[in-house]
């Protein structure tokens, strides 16, 4: 398959200052990230990150507080394609409205494709920009009825838009990111909960960052949209009346012409460290799309002509963004829950090294090592690393501490004789010792509380 753009994208005043402000932050992400082997980028995939295995441990873990968030709401998980025929972009209104951000796809081969060769536009594919379509392709593929509603999506797929190449910059204007995507099917009444739901959740994982610094903003029709006025007058009216009574969002302001071009929707800003604005949650609000897809579901009185609402939302946004936002915030201090390298154990010497490695296999939940024919499916399994090079115990611990590590676990002959380890933080040179039931556990501790 060859990837091309479909159109070249204005390179407009406002995308340049963006990435004049950007510099900064990006500069940092890049020194903390090259210090801790996170992510890369090469010319052979512009705006495309390449996440190496320390970065990977990190993206993992902002999926998995998320798929667990997101279970506790009701979202059922699913994978869908990464390329449509145009046909379903024209029938989605991405065609007409968002062609110049997307990629087209057409196969080398063209004789591979089973259908006659005088329809050209169903050998073009499109790559996909977002998630909603194939959300509802799902739910139009079963019969609904109302006591099935809401039905929520969610999908971590990896999305792609065509940014102008001038523009690309760092994890934070980029090509191809993920997304925590998720789309809720329900009708009028279960509007206001759902997206004060979302609001909740937003408030409560930016929270658990320690991110506190948090503005609403309403996004009202621009000049490009579908539908009637008069459904998006009533859509805006509906996402001003839940902003108002949200107690979570205290004031929120009006971005006059700033909403997608299938509807209104509430954008969620978070300040970085560098004072700079970052849009990363997202609600919108969708009676378009449903219409487009000839959406139905039964309702209680059995009337089947009956279309679901549509409501766009994300917590994070832009993974890749997060991501980034987190290296501003935590400048590469990562607390213990999501950090990359949780522990080193270091053996004072050689003899030590076997008592070492039976530790990390503990505190790795037995995969590291494993003694087991096949490693275990669940359980905890912390990032812990053994430093057996012959360096002096205060070498490898400062490298140790410089690299980031959480904690740093010792053992000589007296740890071995009475059966502990020492163990001391990164931030403090006090020194504990516990078994390796105890460390175990208060890791446990640590990233159940999100530490
Ligand atoms: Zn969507």
């Amino acid at each position: 398959m060859i990837i091309r753009n479909i159109g070249i994208r204005r390179c407009t005043r406002r995308l340049l200052s963006t990435n004049i402000r950007d510099e900064s932050s990006t500069n940092t992400n890049h020194a903390i990230s090259n210090k801790q082997l996170l992510y890369t980028t090469d010319a052979a995939s512009p705006g495309s990150i390449f996440f190496l295995p320390h970065g990977t441990r990190i993206l993992n873990k902002l999926i998995q507080f998320m798929k667990n968030q997101q279970i506790k709401y009701g979202f059922q998980e699913v994978v869908t394609p990464l390329i449509f025929k145009t046909k379903l972009w024209k029938k989605s209104g991405h065609w007409d409205n968002y062609k110049d951000d997307m990629f087209k796809v057409v196969g080398f081969d063209m004789s591979k494709e089973e259908i006659p060769h005088e329809s050209i536009e169903e050998h073009e594919y499109g790559l996909k920009p977002m998630n909603c379509p194939s959300h509802c392709m799902i739910f139009a593929k079963f019969d609904r009825s109302y006591n099935e509603l809401p039905v929520r999506y969610s999908d971590f797929s990896s999305l792609h838009r065509n940014e102008a190449s001038g523009a690309l910059s760092g994890l934070t204007r980029v090509r191809r990111f993920h997304q925590d995507d998720g789309h809720i099917f329900c009708n009028v009444s279960h509007i206001d909960q759902e997206i004060k739901n979302t609001l909740d959740l937003i408030k409560n994982t930016y929270g658990v960052f320690g991110i506190n610094e948090v503005e609403y903003y309403l996004s009202t029709r621009p000049d490009k949209y579908i539908g009637e006025i008069a459904t998006w007058d009533e859509a805006e009216t509906q996402l001003k009346k839940v902003l108002d009574a949200s107690t979570e969002t205290g004031s929120w302001q009006i971005r006059e012409g700033d909403g997608a071009f299938y509807g209104p929707k509430i954008d969620v800003l978070l300040t970085d460290a560098f004072d700079k604005k970052h849009q990363v949650g997202t609600i919108q609000l969708d009676f378009q799309l449903p219409k487009r897809f000839d959406l139905k579901y039964v309702a209680e009185d059995g009337s089947r002509n009956n279309q679901p609402i549509l409501i766009h939302r994300a917590v994070f946004g832009s993974l890749e963004r997060f991501f980034a936002i987190l290296l501003d915030h935590y400048q590469g201090k990562w607390p213990f829950w999501i950090n990359p390298r949780q522990a080193v154990i270091i053996p004072i010497n050689e003899s030590h090294i076997e008592k070492a490695e039976e530790l990390q296999r503990k505190l790795c939940g037995d995969i590291i090592n494993s003694q087991d024919e096949i490693s275990p499916l669940t359980g905890f399994n912390f990032h812990v690393d053994v430093d057996k090079r012959a360096a002096t115990v205060g070498h490898r611990t400062k490298e140790a501490i410089q690299s980031g590590y959480s904690y740093i676990i010792l053992i000589g002959d007296k740890d071995i004789a009475n059966g502990t380890f020492s163990i001391r933080s990164r931030d403090d040179r006090k020194v504990s010792n516990l078994t390796g039931e105890e460390i175990y556990h208060k890791f446990i501790d640590l990233e159940r509380s999100y530490q």
